[in-house]
């Protein structure tokens, strides 16, 4: 029997048609996004993330820098949008160049309008449990395994990939939902010995076919965050036989991808809802 798939396109739309009516009641909502260097896949993902803001109703900010930009000047956009009053959220698309340090531009971000939840204080939250901005990618998993009533609790999850972005926050979320959480990387042995044992298993590596169907256990919910771009189009970390062991599969595309963007959005809302006070955020 063939898994169901996760349909995260369908979900996303929803999210975003929900956000559209309560950002409606919150005035101007603003979100810049900053493109250091002409990355395609970068420029993608910007394009698509702005077209979404549009449809919710967020106005869209687009701040782009050449490849050769010195961190000092990133860093002196980034504390220019942090004082501007109409942008509620910044997101500075990764990968940076080289010659930038991509942590000391997500401590430079004002903590309230870290919508990829990469500040320390926000990373700290999550790290404590007590979430204020979390990265959107992982948002976008939980919401999927919520929306699919995929028990959690006492069941045991593995994420393979540990990014501050995707594999690292991925296994946060699953702790404080009660899953007993067994992290992977490159330098695990044997991944398939904890790969069979997951019930929930999130694969964030950027490899296509890491997981292979033989290490993944009969009935688990598999969650393929990879997304690779091949000559057929775009594919995931998780090889298509996987369909056959599992019951619940997110598709490459159109699973966690739109996701992603949809909690993105949920973020700015988020953060616009921080900044007008209408949520408490926390401050040491
Ligand atoms: P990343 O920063 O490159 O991290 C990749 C992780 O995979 C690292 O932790 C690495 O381990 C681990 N890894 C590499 N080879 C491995 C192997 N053979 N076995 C087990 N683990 C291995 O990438 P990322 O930003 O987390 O993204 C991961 C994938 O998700 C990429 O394909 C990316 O495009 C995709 N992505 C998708 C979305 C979406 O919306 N669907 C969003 C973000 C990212 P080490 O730490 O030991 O190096």
């Amino acid at each position: 029997m063939s898994a169901t798939p996760m349909d995260g396109s369908a979900l996303a739309s929803r999210v975003r048609a929900e956000l559209k009516d309560e950002i409606e009641g919150l005035g101007d909502v603003g979100l810049a996004t900053i493109l250091v260097g002409n990355d395609p896949a970068s420029e993608v993902y910007i394009r698509l993330k702005h077209k979404h803001a549009q449809e919710v109703g967020i106005k869209p900010v687009d701040r782009r820098l050449p490849e050769d930009t010195p961190e000092d000047e990133l860093l002196e956009l980034v504390g220019e949008l942090n004082e501007d009053d109409s942008i509620d959220g910044i997101l500075v698309q990764t990968p940076l160049p080289a010659q930038i340090d991509e942590a000391r531009v997500m401590r430079t971000l004002d903590p309230m309008k870290d919508v990829d939840g990469l500040h320390p204080f926000n990373a700290g939250q999550l790290y404590l449990g007590r979430q204020t901005l979390v990265p959107a990618t992982p948002l976008g998993v939980m919401t999927l395994l919520n929306e699919y009533k995929i028990a959690l609790a006492g069941q045991r999850a593995v994420v393979v990939g540990r990014s501050p972005l995707v594999g690292k926050p991925a296994a946060m979320l699953l702790l404080q939902a009660n899953a007993t959480v067994t992290m992977c990387h490159s330098r695990t042995d044997d991944l398939a010995r904890h790969t069979l044992e997951a019930d929930v298993l999130v694969v964030a590596v950027g490899a296509p076919g890491v997981v292979t169907a033989d290490m993944v256990k009969r009935g688990a919910t598999v969650i393929d965050v990879g997304i690779t771009r091949t000559d057929a189009g775009l594919v995931g970390d998780v090889e298509p036989g996987v369909a056959e062991i599992a019951a619940f599969l997110t598709p490459v595309p159109g699973g966690v991808g739109p996701m992603t963007i949809a909690c993105l959005l949920a973020n700015t809302l988020q953060a616009a809802r921080y900044r007008r006070g209408a949520l408490a955020f926390p401050r040491v």
